[in-house]
C-alpha cells in the first residue's frame, strides 16, 4: 500500500467566490487518485494584505516560514507581479487565480486550480527547481508549456497530459511512476472538464475489467500510455508483425486490449529492447484498407494510447522493377497523397497535381539508414525466412517518398506520371500518408515511420508475393525497433 502524501492548501487574500472554488478543486483532486491528498488549513496572517500584487521574490522565505517543512501550497486572488500564474520554491508554492473569472474562463476556475495543483506539485516532489524544467517554448500541450500568452494555458487543460520527455526528467529527478498516474488521473478530469465532459466517469474507467490476464489489466487500468503503436491496414499484415514481435515469455505475450469503447481491436505486450529496456506496444488493424480508415484508426490510437512512436508495416507496390525486388523494404522518408490535385479536361491540361508531403523527423531517417547500412542486421532477416521458392538473399532498403492514394494501383502510365512528379518515388499504397498525417496533425504528435515491402509492381499484379513482403516488413519494424529505441526514447518532443 502506498503511503499517502499530505499537501497543506492554504488561502492567502482569496476572495469569497474563489475560496469556494477552492474547495471544490480540492475535492475533484482528492477524488481523482489516493496517493496525494490536499488538506485545507486555515488562512494565515501575512503582511502583504495592503499590497495590489505579490512579489514571489519577497513573500517566498516568508511562506517556506509559514509551510514549516511540509509540502504547501498558497492560492491567492491577487496577481502575481511577474505576470506569471505560479511559483514554486522547495516544497512550497503559490498559485494566483487573478484575471481567470474575467479573462479565461470557461473552462471554470476549479478546473484552472485543478491544472496548477498538478503543475506545482510535480515541482515540489521532484529534486529540480522550476529553472530546471525545460518548459516548451512552443505551445505542445504538454503540461510544461511555458505558454508565454496566458490564454494558451487553456489547450494545455484540453491536453491534459505529461509529454514523454518531461515524464522522463521528472522519474531521474527522484519523482516515483505511480506518482506520476496519481498526477495523470487528474489531468483525465482536468481533460474532461475543459472539454465540458465533467459529468462523464474519466477515461481510464474505460478499460476492460474482462481480459483474462489480471497483470496486464491491472496495468492498464492504471495507465494506458504506450511507447509504441504499430498499426496495419490488414489483419494478415498484423499477424506477422505480431509474430515478428513475439515477447519474452516471462515478461508477457500479447493479449487482446479490452474494450475501450473504441471502434478497432488493440493487441498489447511488452518486449525489451536490445539493451533489455522495456517497449510497451499496442498493435491494431484498421477496418478498411484506404486512407480515411486508416487516418480514424491512426487518430483513434493516437488518443487512447498516446504512444510516443507510430510504426505502419504491410506490403506495398514498388515504383521501379529496375532497380527493387519483391520483398525489398521501403521506408517512407516522405508520403503524399498521390491523388490530390485538381482533374481537368485532357484540352485543358488533364490532371494537375497537388502533392503535400509530410516527412518523417530528421533523426529518424538517420536511424533507418543506420539498420539499412547494418548488413548483419539485414542478414539475420535472410536467415530467418524458410521458403525455399523465394530467394530473399537479395533484398534491400530503400529510403524515400512513397506514394499513398484510396486507388489499388494497376497502371503502369499512372505510375510513371507520378514519378514525372516525384522523381525519386519508391513505392505506392494505401495508408502510409494518411498515418503521417494523423501524427502530424494530432495534439500529441507522436514520431511516425512506415516499413512497407514490396509485393508487386503496379500493372504487374500478384498475390504470390504478399505474405513474403508483410513477413520482410513486419522483421525489419521488429529488428529497427529492437536496435533504435534506445535512441528513439531520446529524442526530444
Ligand atoms: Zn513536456
Amino acid at each position: 500500500m502506498d503511503e499517502t502524501t499530505e499537501i497543506h492548501v492554504y488561502p492567502l487574500f482569496l476572495s469569497s467566490t474563489e475560496s469556494r472554488f477552492l474547495l471544490k478543486a480540492i475535492k475533484l483532486f482528492n477524488d481523482c487518485q489516493s496517493l496525494f491528498r490536499m488538506i485545507l488549513q486555515s488562512e494565515p496572517r501575512h503582511k502583504a494584505a495592503g499590497e495590489p500584487t505579490l512579489d514571489w521574490s519577497s513573500i517566498e522565505t516568508d511562506l517556506q516560514l509559514l509551510s514549516n517543512g511540509d509540502y504547501s501550497i498558497f492560492v491567492t486572488s491577487k496577481p502575481l507581479s511577474d505576470n506569471w500564474f505560479s511559483h514554486t520554491s522547495g516544497s512550497t508554492s503559490v498559485i494566483s487565480t487573478s484575471e481567470w473569472l474575467e479573462s479565461y474562463s470557461p473552462p471554470h476556475i476549479d478546473g484552472y486550480l485543478l491544472i496548477e495543483f498538478c503543475l506545482v506539485l510535480l515541482i515540489e516532489i521532484c529534486s529540480l527547481n522550476e529553472l530546471q524544467l525545460n518548459p516548451h517554448e512552443v505551445c505542445t500541450g504538454c503540461l510544461f508549456d511555458f505558454c508565454a500568452r496566458k490564454s494558451e494555458i487553456k489547450l494545455k487543460m484540453r491536453c491534459g497530459f505529461i509529454c514523454a520527455g518531461h515524464k522522463e526528467r521528472f522519474l531521474q529527478f527522484s519523482v516515483q511512476p505511480n506518482q506520476i498516474l496519481a498526477i495523470e488521473a487528474v489531468l483525465d478530469r482536468v481533460r474532461d472538464m475543459a472539454l465540458g465532459r465533467a459529468g462523464q466517469e474519466p477515461l481510464s474507467h474505460f478499460t476492460s475489467t474482462s481480459s483474462t490476464d489480471t497483470m496486464s489489466t491491472q496495468l492498464l487500468s492504471q495507465d494506458r500510455t504506450v511507447d509504441v503503436a504499430i498499426l496495419c491496414a490488414l489483419q494478415s499484415e498484423l499477424e506477422m508483425v505480431l509474430t515478428a514481435l513475439e515477447p519474452t515469455k516471462s515478461i508477457s505475450s500479447w493479449v487482446p486490449y479490452g474494450q475501450l469503447n473504441g471502434s478497432h481491436t488493440y493487441y498489447e505486450a511488452e518486449i525489451r529492447s536490445i539493451s533489455n529496456q522495456p517497449i510497451r506496444i499496442i498493435a491494431g488493424t484498421a477496418r478498411h484498407m484506404g486512407l480515411t480508415a486508416c487516418a480514424i484508426l491512426t487518430s483513434e490510437a493516437i488518443l487512447f494510447f498516446r504512444p510516443r512512436l507510430v510504426l505502419m508495416a504491410g506490403i506495398a507496390a514498388g515504383a521501379d522493377k529496375t532497380k527493387q525486388l519483391l520483398g525489398d523494404i521501403l521506408v517512407a522518408e516522405s508520403a503524399f497523397n498521390y491523388g490530390a490535385g485538381k482533374q481537368q479536361s485532357n484540352i485543358d491540361g488533364g490532371f494537375q497535381p497537388d502533392f503535400r508531403a509530410v516527412e518523417i523527423h530528421g533523426s529518424l531517417a538517420r536511424m533507418v539508414r543506420e539498420c539499412a547500412n547494418d548488413r548483419k542486421l539485414v542478414n539475420d532477416i535472410i536467415e530467418r525466412w524458410s521458403d525455399r521458392s523465394k530467394d530473399l538473399r537479395r533484398i534491400n532498403i530503400h529510403i524515400g517518398p512513397v506514394g499513398s492514394s484510396d486507388q489499388v494501383m494497376n497502371d503502369l502510365d499512372r505510375v510513371l506520371d507520378v514519378r514525372k512528379h516525384v522523381r525519386k518515388l519508391i513505392g505506392l499504397e494505401m495508408e502510409t500518408y494518411a498515418m503521417y498525417r494523423a501524427c502530424v496533425d494530432s495534439i500529441h504528435r507522436p514520431l511516425y515511420l512506415s516499413f512497407k515491402s514490396i509485393c508487386d509492381f503496379a500493372a504487374e499484379k500478384t498475390d504470390d508475393w504478399q505474405s513474403c513482403a508483410a513477413w520482410t516488413s513486419a522483421q525489419f519494424t521488429a529488428s529497427f525497433l529492437r536496435h533504435k529505441w534506445d535512441s528513439i526514447r531520446k529524442i526530444p518532443s
